[in-house]
């Protein structure tokens, strides 16, 4: 039972939104989890289903009832707004638009992360520029969602590997009431940030960001050494942040209401341990 002296933890995995909303709030709760993270379509072609009202309307009497903390939901990774082709941009920024606009709209409450995008070769400023444009033309004043950039590890050309470019983001949106930030553990470390002490880094987002727009955590361990700028998640201890410093992370008392989602190469049966694992950190 939840008491004043167990802190509440949230935290859950991605899971597949093939069986329906509800569907995906009940599998969390098998897995012991009290949130979680899906793809609002096709994660790597982008075609969406049919939203069923009722099926929504089930979940979010779910959530309430269960506890849950926000859910996290994830854009395609086909999703790049600031692409080099204008016909690609202009695709991303229709799933953008339907996503904000009618998909999310049917869950309020919850988080929509994205990747900010790889500029292919025309320069970090450039990319800036046409990810505000396009989060300038989807936010909507009355908005029931938190819009999420994800910091990037930095592979090839991704903006947002550094917190000043997700800042310069932020700056450029005229509804920036409504956007926030996603660290990926992963993502930071092959980035080069170092969470051994990651109160510095916490400190660093704070004067850079604002640790206020620091909304979820991505909490994956890395294949990669710091600062390699892959971007491979390992499970949780079998990689090179390592459980120490993972705990350290995610226990720390300035992020540890935050949702906690699971990006690690696991089924079912790894996730609901790494789940438990973390609960009994708290
Ligand atoms: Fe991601
Ligand atoms: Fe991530
Ligand atoms: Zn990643």
């Amino acid at each position: 039972m939840q008491t004043e002296s167990t802190p509440k933890v949230y935290i859950g995995n991605h899971l597949s939104s093939s069986a329906g909303f509800l569907a995906m709030g009940k599998h969390a709760t098998k897995l012991g989890a009290n949130t979680f993270a899906f793809f609002t379509r096709n994660p790597r072609g982008g075609k969406a289903k049919e939203i069923k009202q009722k099926d929504a309307d089930a979940l979010c009497s779910y959530l309430k009832e269960n506890h849950f903390g926000p859910l996290v939901a994830h854009a395609p990774y086909t999703m790049n707004l600031c692409s080099d082709k204008a016909d690609i941009r202009e695709f991303a920024k229709n799933m953008l638009l339907d996503d904000l606009q009618v998909r999310m709209e049917v869950i309020p409450g919850n988080y929509y992360n994205f990747h900010p995008g790889s500029h292919v070769g025309q320069g970090t400023e450039k990319g800036i520029q046409f990810i505000t444009a396009a989060l300038n033309e989807a936010l909507f004043e009355g908005m029931h969602t938190t819009v999420l950039l994800e910091t990037m590890a930095g592979k090839g050309s991704e903006v947002g590997s550094r917190f000043e470019e997700l800042r310069q983001i932020i700056d450029g949106v005229k509804l920036n009431q409504y956007m926030g930030v996603c660290l990926d553990t992963c993502h930071i470390w092959d980035g080069g940030y170092n969470e051994e002490t990651f109160d510095d880094v916490l400190d660093e987002f704070d004067r850079i960001i604002g640790l206020e727009r620091l909304k979820a955590l991505h909490l994956n361990d890395s294949m990669n050494s710091k600062g390699a700028r892959k971007d491979r998640h390992q499970k949780l201890g079998q990689g090179e942040i390592g459980l120490d410093i993972l705990k350290q992370v995610v226990t720390n008392p300035r992020v540890k209401h935050l949702p906690l989602i699971l990006e690690t190469p696991n089924e079912d049966e790894g996730y609901a341990e790494e789940i438990a694992l973390v609960k009994s950190w708290f």
